[in-house]
């Protein structure tokens, strides 16, 4: 059972895209923990029912949590997610797009083939667009709301160990977000990006399989360690709740320093 009393999200309903695993999972467990009702979405059904029972197990109370099987790249799917929400819980005030995939097979400009860049912006971009889409006409019903865009710190500075449709979509996430929050900011539903640095999910450490691999990375890192999903978790919460009533529009970068320096500790 989890000690967390704070309740920052009581009575709010929040959709959380990607719950089967990494950040989504741990958003979702802490924003039921936090009094939320919660739609938990994937494309891996079982890992969005395994949340939903992690939930169950951590609130004490089953029917706080449903899982659904969801590919956000599918306009039909979110569409119908979103109403999954409004119908079982009444209503939606928080949508977490923070479902991504990062290709193994992308590279650079000339490795990348078509069908890898296709298929990361149909799911990183277009899917966080549906998301969005879907979010805004209920929130209006609601009165407003908080969207939260999962983006990624390679949005903000670039690698030399390239990935490029995976940071070309997660620029297009950061530039989406920015004007959707000035579109709908009078409309009370505000629209933020969360940047992750590098963590320890499954994402990142499957393709990060050597320690040369893993020290490539955290050279760059003033913390010097990789992020936990948990972290992500805590920062989506502060911008799902009402303690972020003025924060709209920014890339909100939970990412150990990475973004912000130059030459790094010893
Ligand atoms: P993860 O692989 O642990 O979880 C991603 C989840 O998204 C999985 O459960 C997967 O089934 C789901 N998913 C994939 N395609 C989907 C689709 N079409 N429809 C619905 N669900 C789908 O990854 P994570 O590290 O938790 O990543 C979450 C988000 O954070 C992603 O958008 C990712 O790009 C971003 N991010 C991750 C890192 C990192 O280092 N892990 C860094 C920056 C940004």
């Amino acid at each position: 059972m989890s000690t967390t009393t704070s309740q920052r999200l009581a009575g709010k309903v929040a959709i959380v895209t990607g719950a089967a695993s990494g950040i989504g999972f741990q958003a979702a467990v802490l924003f039921a923990t936090e009094g939320a009702k919660v739609v938990c979405a994937d494309l891996n059904l079982a890992g969005a029912q395994a949340a939903v029972e992690r939930i169950a197990k951590e609130i004490g109370e089953e029917g706080r949590a449903v899982a659904i099987k969801v590919d956000v790249s599918s306009e039909d799917q979110v569409r119908q997610c979103v109403e999954t929400a409004e119908k079982q819980f009444g209503g939606l005030d928080v949508m977490f797009n923070n479902a991504g995939i990062m290709h193994p097979k992308d590279d650079d400009a000339l490795t990348t083939s078509e069908s890898v860049w296709d298929l990361t912006m149909n799911i990183n971009v277009k899917g966080v667009w549906y998301g969005c889409k879907y979010a805004v006409e209920a929130m209006r019903r609601r009165g407003g709301g908080s969207i939260i865009n999962t983006a990624s710190f390679v949005a903000i500075v670039g690698a030399a160990t390239p990935q490029l449709a995976y940071t070309a979509s997660k620029g297009a996430v950061l530039a989406m977000t920015r004007e959707l929050a000035a579109v709908h900011a009078r409309e009370n539903i505000r629209v933020n990006s969360l940047c992750p640095g590098p963590l320890k999910t499954p994402l990142l450490m499957e393709f990060l399989d050597t320690e040369e691999k893993k020290e490539r990375r955290l050279v760059h890192v003033p913390m010097g360690r990789f992020g936990e999903a948990i972290e992500q978790a805590k920062a989506a919460l502060f911008l799902a709740s009402d303690d972020a009533s003025y924060v709209t529009g920014t890339d909100f970068a939970v990412d150990g320093g990475l973004s912000s320096a130059y030459v790094t500790p010893l």
